[in-house]
């Protein structure tokens, strides 16, 4: 027997959803039929919300509420004239939780990848010079990914940047906390070789 269409349709929405296959959207599915029509509502609402209420600030690129952007209306950030790239809004919430910085951030909005047709033009490449010279910046922190797109991203924006009185620093990147040499792999230690620093 064919499930019900409006079941067939929720188990092909579900399906989008990142890391979901037909399984789970049925399991999830299944589940959703027992709820109250009540929460039900509260998640249709809550959903039908998301443009109007998580938006994306013009300037930096990072998510925001219906108000201002905290990021760019923080005076100590602005102060700082110290600026972050990083590839998606999501990256901030990780490097928010150091603690460690306090400067302005810049969401890239991808990683240069020619196989997969993502170029240059695709970067808010120009949103970004002109913060820089707004907010004077002096140093740019590029926190991208370890990998090759995000190494090679990183290397245009350093080509990019050099025309500006900049201090440029990328992330280094080594031996995660409280590994032992023997388990890390080659690419890792040669990385945290290369980036060694002072002691
Ligand atoms: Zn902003």
């Amino acid at each position: 027997m064919r499930y019900p269409s409006h079941l067939i349709k929720l188990i092909q929405i579900l399906k989008k959803l990142p890391g979901v296959g037909a399984r789970s959207a049925e399991r999830f599915a299944f589940h959703l039929i027992e709820w109250k029509a009540e929460d039900l509502a509260e998640m249709a609402k809550t959903f039908l919300e998301v443009p109007e209420k998580i938006q994306t600030c013009l300037a930096c690129g990072c998510l925001k509420s219906e108000s201002e952007c905290t990021f760019c209306t923080d005076s100590r950030r602005l102060a700082s004239q110290v600026l972050c790239i990083i590839c998606s809004p999501r990256d901030v919430f990780a490097i928010e939780e150091t603690k460690e910085y306090k400067g302005l951030y810049h969401v890239l909005g991808g990683l240069l990848s020619p196989l997969n047709g993502f170029g240059p033009e695709r970067l808010s490449l120009e949103m970004l010079k002109k913060r820089i010279e707004a907010h004077s910046i002096q140093e740019v922190v590029i926190a991208l990914d370890s990998t090759l797109e995000g190494d090679a991203t990183a290397l245009y924006l350093k080509r990019e940047l050099s025309a500006y009185p900049l201090q440029i620093s990328r992330l280094a990147f080594g031996l995660p906390v409280g590994s032992s040499l023997d388990y890390v792999d080659g690419g890792t230690l040669a990385r945290a070789f290369s980036g060694r620093g002072s002691f």
